[in-house]
């Protein structure tokens, strides 16, 4: 107990930490006090890390950190654990203990063990509005008198009780004479708790590592962590042993049922006193809107049909208002990109005579490289709009309990699925990155892995850019359908990927799952668009750092060395006198193409696509694509922009088609079924590099990120074959 003591040496910086189940509003109020803008998602995973904020606009100094939403503290998951730690290694000053007050029961369980823990706390009795719609009447005073804590209601989405809930944190902080009141479980249980705690606390190597009481509890609930703990720093731990065993025997033989049930049934029994104190109930109604919608959004097979609806909708939402409508000033937002970076393309222009090698690199590697990604920023923020409304309404928990029966079958569970939508499962803008942090939700480490391996196979937002450009090229009258289908396509890889890797590569056991059901919100049109350019700016961001340095060292690569190509600069120079006559001008274009072509395969990027083209044409992959696949490698967002600078760079004759689009339906050598096999190759092939990096952190092990890669890159090689293949035997879209 010593440990947590208030009086202990206080550092300048009040130091908070935000607790509480996953969809409590956690993030909410973090981004409240803090002002930061971390994204809210309206299911389990979105906070797979801590994330630490710095209060703003208080006269102390506090630092906040975000934890993962956890319903309890027994460390059996990965979030459990980042969040028990957090509180007995790092004791934080104060604990906001973030409580819904529509589930008062399940959200109060961790406040209990919180409790145990005797860490300072702050209860913030948050959704106090959905609770008031749900009929529930909550008397916080009493409720503060219960508990003995500080409650402050909070409206977190409308950062409601902020200012009282900073104050409280920092009495609470501050405060020197601290008491905590003790958690009771019964007289029988409490008499074994005491009993027990006392030997602990008389134990010369455990006094004041750990709460003792929260220690006895520990170890009759037969916390292997504690026990091994106990093991290796007890003074006397056979002594502890043998009291604890004695304790949990005189438990069990009074309760006849196993110790650690009895304490979490009589958690809950103190759970139900203080509902019973402080809550009443009204007429209830709203609930029922939520039943009634869940009776078809839940329904076993009226589910799955309205998940595909309401994807299907949100991508002709999304090329509609985009890309087809012209209603910004008579053109579409996409289309004023395209302008814009037209237009700095041509101030360019001016170089091409004095600087040649200046005028290719910014042409051709900057705007060319980074227009192309810009480009489809319109699509991109849409998309995120109505993918974020979506989150908020708590659709997207419904999409994870929907798909959990289906994806047993697959060797999946349910909460798979919020790493595949984060990855982009939804059909886009996700990214694997937080994908693969998403997987902590899962308890079992073979879940984990399995999910780890597939999740990257979903279209994140940057596969999103290769497949609007081809399809804009190859399939402009059946753009949302063929957004439809990639989505279906990356929906049964992952799956059947899925069942390969859990009988061949990752097996073992499937371990039990619950899913939560938050009520159904309202989203609010500033949170949605907080989020949407939190998101939309992190691609930007990328587009302008990672995705420009990419740009620029591919075109190095695709500039360097140089051709000789003396033959052909005389007979231009020949033809320049005469250039005024249009056929001889045309002969010169012509000419400086073939020069372009030749330069581009002489270069160190033109090599190592010829190279491999040797395997890829049988995708109909030829060396320019080899060249955007491997800038793909860095990121997917690269493929674009490299194929715009690989084919600005082998056509002099950009005037002629503009868009790489347009560019690439004119060129002979490009059919609907190469772009097709292309976008099946993109879907699959070889995670980006980032994410291989997250994988080896979050595996423990290289061994993961190289499976997936040579697993990907191989499938992807193989679809993209067996398409191309058969689609030219068939003529197919040829
Ligand atoms: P976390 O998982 O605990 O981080 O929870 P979030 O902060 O992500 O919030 C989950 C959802 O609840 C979001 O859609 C929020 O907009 C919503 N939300 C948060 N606080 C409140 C509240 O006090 N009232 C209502 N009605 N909604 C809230
Ligand atoms: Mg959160």
């Amino acid at each position: 107990m010593v440990l947590f003591d208030a009086t202990q040496t206080r550092q300048a910086t009040v130091r908070a930490v935000i607790a509480g189940n996953p969809n409590c509003g956690k993030t909410c109020l973090f981004n409240a006090l803090t002002g930061a803008n971390q994204k809210v998602g309206n299911y389990p995973g979105v906070t797979v890390e801590r994330r630490e904020g710095r209060v703003r606009s208080s006269a102390l100094e506090m630092t906040v950190v975000d934890l993962p939403g956890t319903y309890s503290l027994t460390a059996l998951s990965a979030d459990e654990m980042v969040a028990r730690h957090t509180m007995l290694h790092e004791r934080p000053d104060v604990v906001i203990d973030v409580v819904d007050a529509a589930n008062l029961e399940r959200n109060l369980y961790l406040t209990v063990q919180l409790m145990e823990m005797e860490m300072p706390l702050v209860v913030a009795l948050n959704m106090v509005d959905v609770a008031e719609r749900h009929g529930l009447t909550i008397d916080v005073e009493r409720m503060a008198a219960v508990l003995g804590l500080p409650v402050v209601p909070t409206v977190g989405n409308r950062s409601r009780g902020i200012r009282d809930l900073l104050s409280r944190s920092h009495q609470v902080a501050r405060a020197t004479d601290r008491m905590t009141r003790p958690v009771t479980y019964g007289h029988a249980v409490d008499d074994e708790v005491d009993a027990l705690a006392a030997v602990v606390a008389g134990d010369s190597g455990l006094a004041g590592r750990y709460p003792a009481r929260w220690a006895a509890v520990k170890l009759l609930e037969k916390d292997e962590e504690i026990i091994r703990d106990m093991r290796a720093v007890a003074a006397q731990p056979a002594a502890i042993e043998a009291a604890a065993a004695g304790a949990m025997q005189a438990i069990e033989s009074h309760f006849h049922e196993p110790s650690e049930v009895v304490l979490a049934e009589a958690r809950y029994g103190f759970v139900a006193g203080i509902i019973r104190e402080c809550v009443t109930h009204g007429n209830v109604s709203r609930k029922s809107v939520t039943d009634a919608v869940d009776a078809v959004v839940c329904h076993r097979l009226l589910g799955p049909l309205v998940l595909g609806g309401v994807v299907y909708l949100l991508f002709v939402a999304v090329f509609k208002t985009a890309d087809e409508w012209h209603w910004l000033f008579g053109r579409s937002p996409t289309q004023w990109m395209q302008t814009l970076f037209a237009w700095l393309g041509k101030q360019a222009d001016g170089l091409a005579d004095t600087s040649p090698m200046l005028h290719s690199l910014l042409a051709d590697g900057v705007i060319g490289g980074v227009g192309g990604i810009m480009a489809f920023v319109p699509l991109i923020f849409v998309m995120f709009a109505l993918i974020a409304a979506l989150e908020d309404t708590g659709y997207m928990a419904r999409v994870a309990f929907v798909l959990d029966r289906a994806l047993k079958v697959f060797g999946l569970q349910g909460k798979s699925i919020m790493a595949m939508i984060v990855s982009g499962g939804l059909g886009g803008g996700g990214c694997a990155v937080p994908g693969v942090l998403a997987t902590r939700v899962l308890r079992d480490r073979e879940d984990r892995l399995v999910t780890m391996l597939i999740a990257p196979l979903m279209n994140c937002g940057a596969k999103i850019p290769v497949y609007l450009m081809l399809i804009g090229a190859f399939f402009a009258e059946r753009q949302a359908g063929m957004m439809f289908l990639l989505w279906l396509l990356s929906w049964v890889f992952a799956l059947l990927s899925a069942v390969v890797i859990r009988k061949f590569v990752v097996r073992g056991a499937q371990a039990p799952f619950v899913m939560e059901l938050p009520t159904y919100h309202v989203p609010t049109l500033r949170g949605v668009l907080r989020h949407t350019w939190s998101r939309t700016w992190m691609f930007i961001r990328k587009a302008g750092t990672l995705i420009l340095a990419t740009s620029v060292l591919l075109w190095s690569a695709m500039y360097f060395p140089r051709a000789n190509t003396s033959v052909i600069d005389g007979r231009i120079t020949a033809l320049g006198t005469r250039a005024a006559e249009p056929e001889v001008q045309a002969q010169i274009n012509a000419l400086q193409r073939e020069r372009q072509s030749a330069q581009l395969r002489h270069s160190v990027a033109g090599r190592a696509g010829a190279a491999l083209e040797n395997v890829t044409r049988w995708a109909g992959m030829d060396w320019r694509d080899n060249i955007a696949l491997i800038g793909g490698f860095a990121a997917k967002e690269v493929i674009v922009s490299t194929l715009g600078v690989a084919y600005a760079m082998g056509d002099t004759e950009s005037d002629a088609g503009g868009t790489l689009s347009a560019h690439l339906r004119s060129d002979p050598g490009w059919t609907p079924l190469r772009a097709f096999a292309l976008m099946v190759f993109v879907m699959l092939y070889a995670p980006c590099v980032t994410v291989q990096i997250i994988t080896r952190r979050e595996s423990g092990s290289w061994k993961w990120p190289l499976f997936s890669m040579t697993y990907t890159t191989a499938l992807g090689l193989l679809m993209a074959t067996l398409i191309y293949q058969v689609g030219s035997a068939f003529g197919w879209g040829v």
